[in-house]
């Protein structure tokens, strides 16, 4: 280990609330479980501070820095590039520098993939996917980029819904398909994924899914976005028709993994990261 004063290097969170951000703990355990002389810190910034924070972040030499929203969209033009998947996702959650450029990356979707593949692989198979936000912009343009057949986009807001399905088309150049969700959704037979993109069931175990339950069978995986609690309404009504679930918390984790990948270049262990994410949460 370098000695104390030797100052580490930095990255860190630029998010609206900082307060009680869990991820903190986790990217510095990585740091710790690794012995790298890194630092990883929480900054709350204004939508009005992001210029001035990105360019004191530039002056101080960091190694880059996540984002919440508002921050992932309006970061972009202060940046020297995208990445391919940010670019089409339209966000950066994970800022890199190179050399002397800071490049916009997106993990979120990457860490879902991560995720999604240590249990099986999405290439070949339909995926139904409800929300088309932020997370779901993500996860959509990753799943479609390593070869799903087709992603149907299920949400409230038809607008909304569109503009994802058209960039997944036109953009990514991805079968995908819009229905509006009106009322309890009947999962198409030849699903093979089916993903909870929305915040519905963020901080509500009980919150329920528009969801024909029936129309969910045994050989499908069903994967969830949200991370608190870990074990959605969803997830439980899933294992209980023999469905194999993955959860919001391992997502969280990888996109994390591929954060100090870019950053340090050490590929971190993902059970200490995990470890120290539950423990913050209190799970
Ligand atoms: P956005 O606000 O961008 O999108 C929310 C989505 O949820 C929209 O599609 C919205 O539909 C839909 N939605 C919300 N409430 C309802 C409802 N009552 N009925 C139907 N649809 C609804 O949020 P994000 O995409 O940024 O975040 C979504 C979730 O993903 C959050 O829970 C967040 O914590 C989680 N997340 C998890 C990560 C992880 O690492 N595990 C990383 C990033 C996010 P509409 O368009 O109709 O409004």
């Amino acid at each position: 280990m370098p000695s104390p004063d030797f100052l580490p290097s930095l990255v860190g969170s630029l998010s609206v609330g900082a307060a009680g951000n869990p991820t903190v703990a986790m990217v510095e355990a990585a740091f710790r479980h690794h012995g790298l002389h890194w630092r990883y810190v929480n900054m709350e910034v204004p939508p009005a501070g992001l210029a001035d924070a990105v360019r004191g972040a530039r002056a101080m030499g960091f190694g880059g820095f996540n984002l919440s929203m508002p921050h992932k969209v309006a970061v972009i033009p202060l940046l020297d590039g995208l990445g391919e998947s940010a670019a089409l996702i339209g966000a950066v959650n994970c800022v890199v520098r190179r050399g002397e450029q800071l490049i916009g990356e997106n993990t979120d979707g990457k860490g879902f993939l991560k995720s999604l593949q240590a249990i099986c692989d999405p290439r070949g198979k339909n995926i139904v996917m409800f929300g088309a936000g932020g997370a779901a912009r993500a996860v959509a343009v990753e799943v479609g980029l390593v070869g799903a057949k087709r992603i149907t986009v299920v949400n409230r807001s038809e607008p909304r819904g569109r503009e994802l399905v058209d960039t997944l088309r036109h953009k990514a150049k991805l079968a995908a398909d819009l229905v509006v969700w009106r009322g309890d959704y009947a999962l198409p037979a030849g699903t093979d994924i089916v993903i909870n993109a929305t915040s519905i069931g963020l901080y509500d175990a009980e919150a329920r899914i528009e969801l024909n339950l029936d129309s969910l069978k045994p050989n499908m995986v069903v994967a969830d976005v949200v991370f608190s609690p870990p074990q959605t309404r969803l997830l439980r009504d899933a294992a209980a028709r023999g469905c194999r679930t993955l959860d919001g918390l391992g997502m969280l984790v990888n996109q994390g993994v591929i954060g100090v990948q870019y950053w340090t270049g050490v590929n971190p262990d993902p059970a200490a990261m995990r470890r120290a994410l539950e423990e913050a949460m209190g799970i």
